[in-house]
């Protein structure tokens, strides 16, 4: 049985203040069989990994460095994440696939970074607009996932997030059906890869999640949680996700 994954992404958002909702999140974590993840920018994470000591939320970064260390000016290592208190970093968010060029192999390597530091890879694919538009979702999907995954990924280690990027921070949901279409493709791809570990990673879908759609999402087959950006940064948003898992 896969357990379920409730992961908000704060993206550039989040001061000392807003860690106030993380203490707000703690019964409705505490009281779920799920695992309740909140990825904040890097300079709140070492006061998050404080704030959440003891309950069942756990704190990860949204991005790393390839290297242990370096001149790499504006740069965070896997190794200073886990050392700040986080215990997964987000690799290959389409925003930074975007913003900074990352490629599939940078994002393996950026993902193999954090195993050797003993985080959990979220490792994020998804298809734009034009290529959806083009018939080409599963094409983008299955190239994604087979290079952006290292070879020494595993059910522990790695998580997998399906983030059409055409959703996310849109207010546009696939239907469950090409949600369902994409999540078995990816399970399938996993399992013919990985043997029968494919079937211990878990799948998120990530695009526009809030309290509204969060049931029937997550109703949806090898659907094991979501990854989630706007409705994460408010714990009354977030508590009524992680009640839907
Ligand atoms: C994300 O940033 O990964 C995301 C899914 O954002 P949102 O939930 O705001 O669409």
């Amino acid at each position: 049985m896969r357990r379920k994954l409730a992961a908000g992404n704060w993206k550039m958002n989040g001061l000392a203040a807003d860690l106030a909702e993380l203490d707000a999140m703690k019964p409705a974590a505490a009281t779920r069989q799920t695992d309740v993840l909140i990825c904040t920018p890097a300079t709140l994470i070492s006061r998050a990994a404080e704030a959440v000591s003891g309950s069942a939320i756990a704190i990860g970064g949204q991005d790393c460095h390839v290297n242990a260390s370096g001149a790499h000016t504006g740069d965070i290592s896997a190794a200073m994440l886990a050392d700040s208190g986080a215990g997964y970093v987000i690799t290959g968010h389409s925003e930074r696939r975007v913003d900074h060029g990352e490629t599939d192999a940078v994002i393996a390597a950026k993902s193999e970074a954090g195993y050797a530091n003993d985080l959990i890879a979220v490792i994020c694919i998804g298809e734009s607009l034009e290529e959806r538009e083009g018939g080409q979702t599963l094409d983008v999907v299955g190239t994604q996932l087979k290079n952006s995954t290292p070879d020494a990924a595993t059910g522990a280690n790695t998580v997998i997030a399906y983030e059409p990027v055409w959703a996310i921070g849109t207010g546009k949901v696939p239907t469950l059906e090409q949600i369902a279409e994409v999540h078995d493709f990816i399970r399938a791809k996993l399992v013919e890869r990985f043997g029968e570990d494919g079937n211990a990673f878990r799948v998120l879908y990530g695009g526009s999640v809030k309290p509204s759609n969060a049931q029937d999402i997550f109703a949806v087959s090898n659907v094991d949680g979501a990854l989630v950006g706007g409705a994460s940064l408010k714990a009354s948003d977030f508590n009524a996700i992680i009640e839907a898992l």
